[in-house]
């Protein structure tokens, strides 16, 4: 495999900006970073003026087959898998197999009591999947999920009053043991907790992680301190809250960077409330609020969309597309640029264990973002994708770039 140089390019190393550089792949790893000495081999892009990141990590979607190549169009070169199921993930790991895929981890079916969340959505999709029904059957639980690859676990607090519709809900004592059952087998454990008592039950657990940001109903500072203390972070989905109720998400398909590559009726959807939700007025402002105040309070904050597209249909969230409204989102919410960009590459790479990747620097892999401008002064130049390589690989959309 020949060898590849960004050549005097601003780097965000998935911690910080360094102005200026180079960058050297060979053989699907970065090779070197800072002065590169060009070989001959070598093919050279030119940085000036743009910014290479590290490909993003989206850490809470819901892939299916086609949607990890739509992720890599848009510079989402790892998907973390936040519910399938096995017949549906043969498929998309085969897929995620293949150079112009985005890799995929997944915590594959997730915890759940029989009929709760997701069945009243996902039912048609997935079939019948394993539930439990009690803190006797979480060993049993993750030993299958272990069986099935799992690479950790997903437990699902939902008692449906956050929808308006009464679901059956896993209780605390199923929580914990379904935490300790998956610490015990090496596995993270993360939570969907849409109530501000489904995330203290998750925390109060011992859970690593929670997928959404939690719906508060009164003070938040005693939590967001236990979690800040425990190291407990949280994937705020704000793009997705957004979409339920004020439809300024609708704005990421109205930016023809991205809106030109979306399939039309993905376009169409993104950013708007699905047919079948009720809008939640204020969800957008609260839920962006809680945020401000988890990441003061020192909560690592990582940016998921809960993409959701597939053979079933459209979604307001996106494979690829809507990482880069979730990026505005975490800004308007209070992070700096930077801070947004961590929250989609080194953050997420460490909390889910993915040593490999997350970063530039010498030995990881060479999944890659190259981007007109500097999205540290402004995050919606993410949207201005230059090539995007996994593996050191150039995805073949570069013509529609203008890499080359
Ligand atoms: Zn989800």
């Amino acid at each position: 495999m020949s060898a590849t140089v960004i050549r005097d390019v601003r780097i965000f190393d998935g911690e910080g900006i360094v102005p200026h550089g180079s960058v050297l792949v060979r053989d699907g790893l970065i090779a070197c970073v800072g002065r590169v000495d060009v070989p001959g081999d070598a093919q050279v892009v030119e940085g000036e003026g743009r910014t290479l990141l590290p490909g993003l990590i989206d850490a809470h979607t819901h892939a299916f087959p086609g949607k990890l190549e739509q992720a890599v169009q848009f510079g989402v070169t790892t998907e973390l898998d936040m519910f399938s199921v096995p017949s549906v993930l043969g498929q998309v790991r085969a897929e995620a197999a293949k150079p112009y895929a985005a890799d995929l981890r997944t915590s594959g079916v997730g915890a759940t009591a029989p009929g709760g969340h997701p069945s009243q959505f996902m039912a048609e999709v997935f079939g019948a999947f394993p539930t439990l029904t009690s803190a006797e059957d979480a060993v049993a639980f993750v030993r299958d999920r272990v069986a099935e690859g799992a690479d950790y676990l997903k437990i699902l607090i939902e008692d449906g009053s956050a929808m308006g519709m009464p679901l059956p809900c896993l209780n605390a004592a199923t929580v914990q043991a379904l935490v300790e059952a998956a610490h015990a087998a090496g596995l993270l454990a993360v939570a969907h907790a849409t109530t501000q008592a489904g995330a203290e039950m998750a925390v109060a657990a011992g859970i690593d992680g929670l997928t959404h940001m939690f719906l508060a109903d009164g003070e938040v500072d005693r939590l967001a301190a236990r979690m800040a203390e425990a190291g407990v972070f949280v994937t705020a989905t704000l793009a997705m809250f957004e979409a339920l109720d004020d439809q300024a998400g609708a704005s990421l398909a109205a930016d023809e960077r991205i809106g030109a590559r979306l399939a039309p009726e993905l376009r169409a959807a993104v950013g708007r409330t699905p047919p079948g939700f009720p809008s939640a007025p204020g969800l957008a402002a609260h839920t962006a609020e809680t945020t401000t105040a988890l990441h003061r309070a020192g909560v690592v904050v990582l940016a998921g969309t809960d993409a959701n597209d597939g053979p079933h249909g459209a979604f307001p969230v996106v494979h690829g597309a809507s990482l880069h409204r979730e990026l505005e989102c975490l800004t308007m919410a209070g992070l700096t640029p930077v801070q947004a960009l961590a929250a989609a590459t080194s953050l997420p790479a460490n909390r889910y264990g993915l040593d490999d990747r997350g970063r530039i620097a010498p030995g990881l892999r060479a999944d890659l973002l190259l981007v007109e401008g500097d999205p540290a002064e402004d995050i919606t130049a993410t949207r201005s994708i230059a090539g995007v390589w996994r593996q050191g690989q150039l995805a073949p959309y570069a013509t529609a770039w203008r890499l080359t």
